[in-house]
């Protein structure tokens, strides 16, 4: 099986941008691993994830270039990446970069992929947005971090929200229906599926809700694949597979390797 791999068709009009939502086919790793998992941190295979990424890195067309990640905590810690070849950004939940050939990656299985562009200045970031990022305000630090840093205004970003769980699996506690409705209220109401006292969340509901309000234009905000729960076998998803899975990534960066 081949590599699955989205994107978002509208930004193929920007020259040089290499964006991808990936999915967990066409990778080398066994269950419950199996098979394209990305990270170095689940218990997998250590010179599978290697090969994973080799294999990645051909499709995407930057093969000789290096991904950087970050260790994601669940924060809102915003990383900026100044140099291509970096590994590992630190500890964070999301990167900034306006430099060429450097790919940002975030892994995740279940929590939302949000990447980020910029395409006059050719300024890109990767957040990693599950409930405890969100809640924490990652979205809110990643556009104040381009607006103060980089002179970006939010109205001037596109974003796409990748493959993640959606209300249709996604049953949280109360007390994240309180935390979250005591931030942001009605904002956060379309959110939620509440019936017979359980609560289901979706967090690219949420997330669109909050990147309107934050000043990004409705139409340059787009959810790119399915919900993971729904698709195990296109997608790693921590619930579904209680806990004992592999990352799927997300990548973008711009590319003006000689
Ligand atoms: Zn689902």
């Amino acid at each position: 099986m081949s590599i699955y791999c989205l994107t978002v068709p509208s930004w193929e009009t920007f020259p040089g941008l290499v964006h991808a939502f990936l999915g967990r086919t066409g990778g080398e790793s066994a269950p419950p691993y199996a098979s394209l998992n990305l990270s170095y941190r689940v218990g997998d295979d250590l010179s599978r994830v290697k090969e994973n990424w080799c294999q990645v890195k051909k499709t995407l067309g930057i093969h000789a270039e290096k991904v950087t990640l970050m260790r994601q905590v669940h924060g809102n810690r915003v990383l900026t990446v100044s140099e291509a070849g970096e590994k590992e950004a630190g500890e964070g939940d999301a990167m900034i970069t306006d430099r060429p050939d450097v790919f940002l990656g975030i892994l995740t299985a279940d929590c939302v992929p949000i990447l980020l562009v910029e395409p006059q200045r050719q300024v890109v970031a990767a957040i990693h947005a599950g409930w405890r990022g969100t809640l924490h305000g990652v979205i809110e630090q990643t556009l104040t971090r381009l607006q103060e840093g980089y002179g970006i205004a939010p109205s001037a970003l596109y974003a796409a929200l990748g493959p993640a769980i959606e209300g249709c699996c996604y049953e949280v506690g109360s007390e994240i229906y309180t935390r979250i409705m005591t931030r942001w209220g009605q904002l956060a109401r379309p959110a939620w599926r509440v019936t017979d006292g359980r609560y289901y969340l979706d967090l690219r509901t949420l997330h669109t809700a909050l990147l309107q309000h934050l000043g990004l234009s409705p139409a340059q905000i787009l959810r790119v694949g399915p919900c993971t729960g729904c698709h195990t076998d296109r997608f790693f998803s921590h619930r579904k597979e209680a806990g004992k899975t592999g990352r799927q990534a997300s990548i973008i960066g711009w590319y003006r390797h000689a």
